[in-house]
């Protein structure tokens, strides 16, 4: 059996076998894809269908991309928790540059009035012991210059890590 469709093309009649699927018009060369609906059939040129399988692949990679965003951001969270520090309060913060040093200049500052006050003090003691208690001061001071370093080589850290994040989430929206 023939069935009389038109080219969807260039409207020319065709006869096309019943059973076919794809098809070319004899008369523009138009590849044709037969569409057989419940009431009706018809032809549709090949063209059209790569756009639409086009923007499903689209639509298709724009969810991904939506999907590696929300990785991403699961991911950050966990790595910006890695950084938190837990204050004397209980409560957690990010590490700044600024608390950073501050804590240096509160453990100079005590630690050196530490050291002066104790070697004052002491200086006169008949104990030879005595003389260890200025060097505590020194520790101290020692100990939070240590700490304010390391405490801003976090905070940098911190901040590398977070620009890169940005970045990345920038060039997957923009996918
Ligand atoms: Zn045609």
């Amino acid at each position: 059996m023939l069935e009389s469709l038109t080219c969807n093309s260039c409207g020319a009649p065709m006869q096309v076998p019943e059973s076919a699927r794809f098809i070319k018009c004899n008369h523009c060369d138009a590849q044709l894809a037969v569409r057989r609906e419940r009431d009706v059939t018809f032809t549709e040129a090949v063209d059209k269908l790569t756009e639409t399988t086009q923007s499903l692949s689209e639509q298709v990679s724009r969810l991904t991309a939506n999907q590696e965003i929300a990785d991403l951001d699961r991911r950050w969270e966990m790595q910006r928790n890695e950084f938190m520090i837990t204050g004397k309060n209980g409560r957690t913060h990010l590490p700044t540059e600024g608390t950073a040093m501050v804590g240096g200049i509160v453990a100079v500052v005590f630690g050196g009035f530490w050291t002066v006050m104790a070697f004052a003090i002491t200086s006169r003691s008949p104990f030879g012991m005595a003389k260890i208690f200025p060097l505590f001061g020194l520790v101290f001071i020692a100990v939070g210059i240590f700490s304010a370093i390391h405490a801003s080589s976090k905070a940098s850290e911190y901040k590398q890590a977070k620009r890169r994040y940005e970045a990345e989430r920038t060039r997957l929206k923009r996918k």
